[in-house]
């Protein structure tokens, strides 16, 4: 019965102090967002308390009755969500879920072909210090030297040359749509599965604004806390009876033992919400703003990588201004506004300093930001840079206090989490 600020008050601190945190910055990390009140009540739930190893009315435990309501509402909404025949909702993140598909579909040793982490791709399709690329044969492929965009002839030419047993499409900074089309003729090409990690933009095709990876993909995984807005975890989706079987029993008892069923039951609410139209207005207004926020750093005399974006994210080259990324994190924070700095394709910098910053929308746009506040925050975001560009590392620390004080002002119209 005792209250978390009386039980544990050094603990209660931290999350009170993140709450505010929360509150007082503009969140352009492209992978963050802000979920719901719901979300967040049924992650806090006695749901915490239940083992269900094993699926909805097949467990290995018993009381299952009412976590399997949760688990089913949350596999028929993801089912209706992305128009497809089968989800496995218990994926414990989105690296899991790679990982439950790298088991169902193929073996240590296999070849797998997917985006170099330096070029936009994540950890998991095959980096080297990442478990998919020290199990497996994993070959890479990137970007276009000329204008930064995936270079499909590379991939193509992989592909022949390499007979991978999977292709993975997709990563965690890539500002253009996918052609998942060219990515099933490659695949098809070589006999090969096509895995599209959908982890980025996955809420912008459930608000249809990003084509779908069906019913191009044999199997598409994703995390469930990016632009989709719900709790941190990972998710499967296939149309193929044979993989949904292979994947099921890849994640459990393959990878995984209990599901965490309260965050199965965040997922479940998160999904209503993206069904609901109004998710389709923020999906939209995500692109919008992204486009809107390049643009306008575009007139501050910065780069933008491939000219814009079509999705929440963009890859801001600071070269012009000679400037750093690691400094540009830490300066614009000092002004509370949160981003990370993000190596460029062909980066001559080191990747704890790199030339660029990742920057998107989905956080500010759940928030209630506009295109004229994201145009005003570009702004906001070339004065620090500027000071940084004329002062050194050490920045411009008025200019970075008075962007401080336009930040909060901007913040205050769209408070978060009044109730708390
Ligand atoms: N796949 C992609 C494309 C991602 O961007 C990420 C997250 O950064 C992941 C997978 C992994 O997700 P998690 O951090 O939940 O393991």
């Amino acid at each position: 019965t005792e209250s978390l600020s009386s039980r544990d008050p050094e603990l209660f601190k931290s999350i009170t102090d993140e709450l505010g945190r929360q509150r007082d910055e503009i969140e352009l990390i492209a992978s963050e967002n802000i979920v719901s009140k719901a979300v967040m009540e049924a992650q806090g739930s006695v749901m915490t308390n239940k083992y269900a190893e094993g699926y909805p009315g097949k467990r290995y435990y018993g009381g299952c009755q009412y976590v399997d309501v949760a688990e089913t509402l949350a596999i028929e909404r993801a089912k209706e969500l992305f128009g497809c025949e089968f989800a496995n909702v218990q994926p414990n993140s989105g690296s899991q879920a790679n990982q439950g598909v790298f088991t169902a579909l193929v073996k240590p040793g296999d070849t797998i072909l997917g985006m170099s982490l330096d070029a936009g791709g994540h950890l998991t399709h095959g980096a080297k210090p990442n478990q998919s690329g020290k199990w497996f044969n994993a070959v890479q492929y990137g970007v276009r030297k000329q204008d930064s965009l995936l270079d499909y002839e590379q991939v193509r030419e992989l592909a022949l040359e390499h007979k991978p047993k999977l292709i993975i499409a997709g990563g965690s900074a890539i500002p253009r749509q996918i052609d998942f089309a060219k990515f099933r003729e490659i695949a098809d090409e070589v006999g090969a599965y096509l895995m599209v990690d959908m982890a980025h933009f996955a809420g912008l095709v459930a608000g249809g604004q990003h084509p779908s990876p069906f019913p191009y993909a044999d199997v598409a995984t994703t995390t469930t806390h990016k632009t989709l807005r719900g709790p941190r975890g990972g998710m499967i989706l296939t149309n193929n009876e044979e993989i949904a079987k292979k994947v099921n029993s890849a994640i459990f008892p393959g990878i995984q033992g209990g599901p965490l069923m309260h965050v199965i039951a965040g997922k479940a609410v998160a999904f209503g919400e993206a069904l609901r139209p109004e998710f389709k207005v923020y999906a939209e207004q995500v692109v919008k703003n992204a486009q809107a926020l390049a643009d306008e750093l575009m007139k501050g005399g910065l780069d933008i990588v491939t000219g814009g974006t079509d999705t929440h994210v963009m890859l801001v080259d600071l070269r012009p201004k000679g400037v750093k990324g690691n400094a540009t994190e830490k300066a614009l924070g000092r002004a509370h506004i949160t981003c990370n700095k993000n190596g460029i394709p062909f980066d001559p910098e080191k990747p704890m300093v790199t030339s660029g910053i990742r920057l998107g929308t989905p956080a500010g746009t759940t928030r209630g930001f506009g295109e004229e506040d994201f145009r005003e925050i570009a702004r906001l975001i070339v004065e620090v840079v500027d000071g940084l560009a004329a002062n050194g590392e050490e920045g411009n620390g008025e200019v970075e206090e008075a962007v401080k004080a336009k930040v909060a002002t901007l913040l205050a119209r769209f408070p978060i989490y009044p109730e708390l």
